[in-house]
């Protein structure tokens, strides 16, 4: 095979998609998959099978590659440090990645940079908790996702799930918002910034369930100061490629931040076919310090709802069902086993009438999971 342009790290969906906007630019991937079969690995022909705590794996996965990336958060630091002192830029690298992978780093950053976060302290006991007094949610500082390794604590016996395992643990206020917000911008290691439309982004049991883009509703100067907050820590942090800036509303019009992913998002999905640029390549633009693309919508309301494995097994059989009924919404399919719960995939509707755009896209999603 020839020498790869870029390695990506991790099989999942987001690199799958990362592949299709490669596609376009040229630009060669190789991928360290967890699997032979994983979601990427199915499309990207020059992958390599291994794990990605294991420094000899990624190093041959990286081979010669300038440029190394990632589907994931999840590479230990001191193996992206030595890829780093071998030559290949890691992009994002450590220094910035730390704050994706740690919640109590990203909120002491965060808290020292004056950028609004709900009130937090990490605790190691159960007279730190009291002491932080209820209710709170109560997260593990790393390997967390999809809400797992996140407790709603409203008495100290609710927090037993949490102490069970010994873990390092972060206390947050509850926070009373009235919705999430997603604001996502791309940098490039020259430093060009740009962000897209802030989205509304509706979680069901932790799960991220769909994203209309833009926020309805969503309050000028607020959308404008959203995005701000996003360049701001992408710059501060020294991010490149994706960044997403998980954002409560609260009930009296402020914006605060939950957390921080430096990869493509979920909630960024819907630029795919609702952005004049998806994220996924301004990703790639970004890491290969490329011009980045437009990221202004192309139809006034763009809805994704991601498809979570239910009834249906065969997803591949149930398109032609789904594509009769919703001719117009795009199916994006990652190639994976049905489990219940799973992201298997998503749809997004877009066109002017948000109730319409909202209906079509729920109605796609539903027949890919009901039947
Ligand atoms: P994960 O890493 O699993 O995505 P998050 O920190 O994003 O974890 O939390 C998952 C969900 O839990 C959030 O999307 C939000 O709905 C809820 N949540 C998290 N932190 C708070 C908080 N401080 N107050 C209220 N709800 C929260």
């Amino acid at each position: 095979m020839p020498t790869p342009e870029l390695a990506v790290i991790g099989g999942g969906q987001l690199a799958r998609m990362m592949q299709q906007s490669a596609i376009g630019l040229g630009v060669r991937i190789r991928l360290l998959a967890e699997g032979p079969d994983v979601s990427a690995a199915q499309v990207v022909p020059d992958h390599v099978v291994g794990d990605h705590t294991d420094l000899d794996a990624l190093r041959t996965a990286v081979g010669d590659a300038p440029v190394v990336t990632f589907d994931h958060e999840h590479v230990p630091p001191e193996h992206l440090r030595a890829l780093e002192a071998e030559g290949h830029a890691c992009r994002p690298g450590p220094h910035a990645l730390l704050y994706a992978q740690d919640k109590a780093a990203m909120r002491e950053r965060l808290g020292a940079l004056g950028v609004p976060c709900p009130r937090n302290a990490t605790i190691s006991s159960r007279d730190d908790l009291e002491a932080f007094g209820y209710p709170a949610v109560v997260k593990t500082t790393r390997g967390g996702y999809d809400g797992k390794g996140v407790w709603v604590v409203r008495s100290a016996a609710d927090a037993d799930e949490a102490f069970a395992a010994d873990r390092p643990l972060l206390a947050e206020e509850l926070v009373d918002f009235r919705r999430e917000l997603s604001a996502l911008v791309a940098r490039s290691p020259s430093g060009e910034v740009r962000s897209y439309p802030v989205v509304e982004s509706r979680q069901v049991g932790g799960v991220c369930a769909e994203v209309i883009a833009p926020a309805p509703e969503l309050d000028a100067d607020l959308a404008t100061a959203a995005k701000a907050l996003a360049e701001r820590i992408a710059t501060e942090l020294d991010v490149t490629g994706i960044l997403a800036v998980e954002l409560f509303e609260t009930a009296d019009g402020r914006l605060l931040v939950n957390e921080l992913a430096m990869r493509p998002h979920n909630t960024g999905h819907w630029s795919i076919d609702g952005a004049e640029t998806s994220q996924f390549e301004n990703h790639l633009r970004g890491v290969l310090d490329l011009p980045l693309g437009c990221t202004h919508a192309r139809a006034s309301w763009s809805v994704m709802v991601n498809v979570l494995g239910g009834d249906v097994e065969d997803l591949v059989a149930q398109r032609a069902v789904v594509l009769a009924a919703e001719p117009d919404v795009k199916v994006h399919l990652y190639g994976k086993a049905v489990k219940a719960g799973r992201k298997v995939g998503h749809v997004t509707a877009y066109g002017s009438d948000l109730d319409d755009v909202l209906a079509r896209a729920r109605h796609a999603a539903s027949l890919f999971t009901v039947g």
